[in-house]
This record gives C-alpha cells, sequence and structure tokens, in this order.
C-alpha cells in the first residue's frame, strides 16, 4: 500500500487527536480543527509527491502570526508546536498501524516535518531579526531626541547665564574703579581681583557650553580669513608665557615646510583649537617639561603636531577625550588654575576642538604610547586642515582676491 493511501485512512484518528492535544494549550478547538485540517491536507500531498514544500504556505502563515510576546520573550512557539506535532503524529501511526506498514509511514511523513520544522527556524530567525532591528531603530530615535533635548538645554541655560553673569561683571568692575581711588582699600581690590577671576572663568564655561550646542546643532559658522599658522602661534606663545613660567615649562616652535604661508581659515576659531590643545598640553606635563610645535606640508594639507612630554593617553581613552565632558581620572579635581598640572576642567576642549577642525573640513587626533604619569610617555596631537588659497563662500572669496594677487607675485 502507497503511504499516502496508508495516510489518508489515519485521517479521521489524527484529526481528532491533534485537536484535543493542541486545544488543551491554547486557542479554541474550533481554530485548532481548521488549521489541522488545512495541515492534513497538505501532509497528504507532501507525501504523496515526495515534496515536503507542499507545507511551506501553512508554516509561513503560522509564523507570521507570531505575536509580539513571543518575539518579546523569545519564546520559540512555532517549533514547540511542531514538536508536540511530530511526536503525536508518530504516536497515532503506531497505534493504529501493524509495525512494517508503521515503519513505511514514519519514514514518509518524517522528512516532511524535518522540513517544517526547518523553515519554521529560518522565517522565525527572519521575524526576529526584524523586529530586533525595528527595537534598535527606535532606540536611536529616541537616543537622537534625548540628545537634542539635552543639547537644547545647554543652550538655552548658557544663554541664561549669561544675562546675569554680565551684571554682576559690570558691577564688580565699577566697585574696582571706586575701590581703586580710594588709596585705603587693598584688601578690598584684593576680594575684587577674586570675584573677576572666578567671573572670567565662569564666562568661559559658558563660551565652551554654546560652542559646544553650536557644534553639536551644526550651527558654527566660520569667517575665513587669510591665516599664517606661525602668526597665530605667536599670539598663543604671548598668552601662554606666564603659565609657562609658572610650570616650568618650555614651549618651542619648529619651522616647517609651509608655516609661514599664507592659507584660509577662521583665525579666532583656529585659535581656539590650538590654544585648547596646548593648554592640556601644559596641564597633563609635569613642571620642567617640554612642548614642541610642529608639522609637515602634505598634498592639499597641512599638518600640525602639538607634543609633550606629559602622561600620556591610554590606546582605550584616545577617541573617548574628543566627546563632549570627556575627563579622564578623577572628577573631583577641580582647580580654579587652567594650567595646574592635572587639574580638572569641564571635559569640553576638546570636542570644541574636533568640531572646529571638521568644520574647516579637517581632522584632529592623538598619538600616545600610553598613560603613566611617572614614567610621562607624553602625547602627540595632530591637526590636518586643508589648504585653501580661496575661502570657500564667494563674497568672501572676492573680498580678498587682491590679496591673493599680492602673495602669488
Ligand atoms: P578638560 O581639559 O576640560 O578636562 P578636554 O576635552 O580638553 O577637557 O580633555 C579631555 C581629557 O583628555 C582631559 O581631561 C585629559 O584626561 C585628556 N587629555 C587631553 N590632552 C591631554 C594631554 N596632552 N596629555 C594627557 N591627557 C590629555
Amino acid at each position: 500500500m502507497r503511504e499516502a493511501e496508508l495516510l489518508e485512512g489515519l485521517r479521521e484518528t489524527w484529526l481528532n487527536s491533534m485537536v484535543e492535544a493542541m486545544s488543551r494549550g491554547s486557542g479554541t478547538r474550533e481554530d485548532w480543527q481548521n488549521q489541522m485540517t488545512r495541515f492534513f491536507s497538505l501532509l497528504l500531498q507532501a507525501v504523496d509527491s515526495g515534496t515536503p514544500s507542499w507545507l511551506d504556505p501553512i508554516i509561513s502563515d503560522w509564523s507570521t502570526s507570531l505575536t509580539q510576546t513571543d518575539l518579546e520573550e523569545s519564546t520559540n512557539n512555532l517549533s514547540r508546536i511542531l514538536e508536540q506535532m511530530t511526536l503525536q503524529t508518530i504516536a497515532v501511526i503506531k497505534e493504529n498501524l501493524p509495525p512494517d506498514q508503521a515503519l513505511q509511514l514514519t519514514s514518509a511523513v518524517l522528512p516532511c516535518f524535518t522540513h517544517c520544522f526547518e523553515t519554521a527556524a529560518s522565517l522565525e530567525m527572519q521575524a526576529r531579526v526584524t523586529y530586533v532591528s525595528n527595537q534598535l531603530a527606535d532606540a536611536r530615535l529616541t537616543l537622537e531626541k534625548l540628545d537634542r533635548s539635552k543639547s537644547d538645554f545647554i543652550a538655552v541655560a548658557a544663554h541664561e547665564l549669561k544675562t546675569p553673569l554680565t551684571l554682576v561683571e559690570g558691577y564688580a568692575a565699577m566697585l574696582r574703579e571706586y575701590a581703586e581711588r580710594s588709596a585705603e582699600s587693598q584688601a578690598e581690590l584684593a576680594l575684587l581681583e577674586g570675584i573677576h577671576n572666578g567671573t572670567r572663568r565662569l564666562r568661559a564655561i559658558i563660551d565652551d557650553m554654546i560652542d559646544v550646542s553650536l557644534i553639536d546643532n551644526n550651527l558654527l559658522s566660520l569667517h575665513f580669513q587669510p591665516i599664517w599658522i606661525n602668526r597665530l602661534f605667536e599670539i598663543l606663545e604671548i598668552e601662554f608665557r606666564g603659565s609657562l613660567m609658572e610650570r616650568k615649562q618650555t614651549l618651542e616652535f619648529l619651522p616647517f615646510d609651509g608655516y609661514d604661508e599664507m592659507n584660509f581659515g577662521d583665525p579666532e576659531r583656529l585659535i581656539q583649537v590650538f590654544r585648547n590643545v596646548l593648554n592640556n598640553a601644559i596641564k597633563f606635563t609635569p613642571d620642567g617639561g617640554s612642548i614642541w610645535v610642529s608639522g609637515r606640508k602634505l598634498p592639499g594639507f597641512i599638518e600640525i603636531t602639538i607634543k609633550d612630554t606629559g602622561i600620556g593617553i591610554a590606546p582605550e581613552d584616545q577617541t573617548i577625550i574628543f566627546h563632549k565632558f570627556s575627563r579622564l581620572g578623577d572628577a573631583a579635581l577641580h582647580s580654579s588654575s587652567k594650567t595646574r598640572f592635572k587639574g580638572g576642567g569641564p571635559g569640553l576642549g576638546l570636542h570644541i576642538a574636533r568640531g572646529i577642525v571638521e568644520a574647516h573640513g579637517g581632522a584632529i587626533w592623538v598619538e600616545s604610547p600610553g598613560f603613566d604619569e611617572t614614567a610621562c610617555p607624553g602625547s602627540i596631537f595632530h591637526i590636518l586642515l586643508p589648504l585653501r588659497n580661496e575661502a570657500p563662500d564667494d563674497k568672501t572669496s572676492k573680498l580678498f582676491d587682491t590679496l591673493k594677487t599680492v602673495n602669488n607675485s
């Protein structure tokens, strides 16, 4: 007797026992009756033709009806149902057919069930991957929203803080003038100097917060002008002279090709970049250490390097330091001096530097053998800037046209 005929003979018994077994779990008896009748017809076709893929449509329907809870809890419902159906089918065959026919039919239906398992597993996996990808996309959207509201908050808070700060600065300046005029007010002058230092520091932090929110919201606008790298460092050398003397450090400029050539960039913003990097070099180098500024000209770019003999940076931190609020070490370490050894800061300087350099179309990165406060392996900051012989916007470019011809002649 053919396998399909043997199976056909078991139709009623198989259906009754299957509906009985399956409806003990979940779903109504009527639902199971319909599903099992359809499954049996397809199983019969599969056994008769020797093509298990006859069962694909029903497995596909079952897997698409996987509920949200199944996906969330990673329960493998479909595989469990198929397992139960396989065992139940074998039991029905064994109980209702003589051993040789039972063996013949079991060998015919088992490949069909194996095929169902494989199809179900792959469909379930696809459904789960889609579900997880959707979850990830949702989480990314939420994070983006949170980041945006954080930036908005920083911008609003910074602007709100600026107004009262301007008042404090104004009144402190008036008091200072008043105290300077009266000869006996040396003590008051010292107190006023303290207020002045505090407000200056506060203004710097607020300005940094505003810069961070401009960078994060792609609102940083650059004012391109002719620049000369050596001139920018001449300004900074004067600015840092006091701190370098205080820390007994040396700052040396090693001339390189392109160092004194005209380029286009935003001088104020680039000074801010070099200031932040130099400030860190001073801050994270012990007393008596050295700092060198050098670089090289590359095709289309100029690379500036700032090297120090400081405590260095661990490889795993070398990208993190360019993220906002990324301060390594002890967060409790805070100092009113910007250049005290290992003095704390808000962790915004390098994030701002990266934002400015990238807005110029350049890149910034650090190289260091690692972090060691005793051996002080040092760090080298690289700043790559594109070489431009005109400003990227037409208006500014025209403004400096004559200068270009003078420079080229
Ligand atoms: P801040 O100086 O306000 O903490 P920055 O963004 O300028 O923030 O720097 C982030 C962190 O990177 C610093 O706290 C410091 O741990 C590390 N860092 C930056 N420059 C150097 C350097 N030259 N040597 C060693 N560590 C550095």
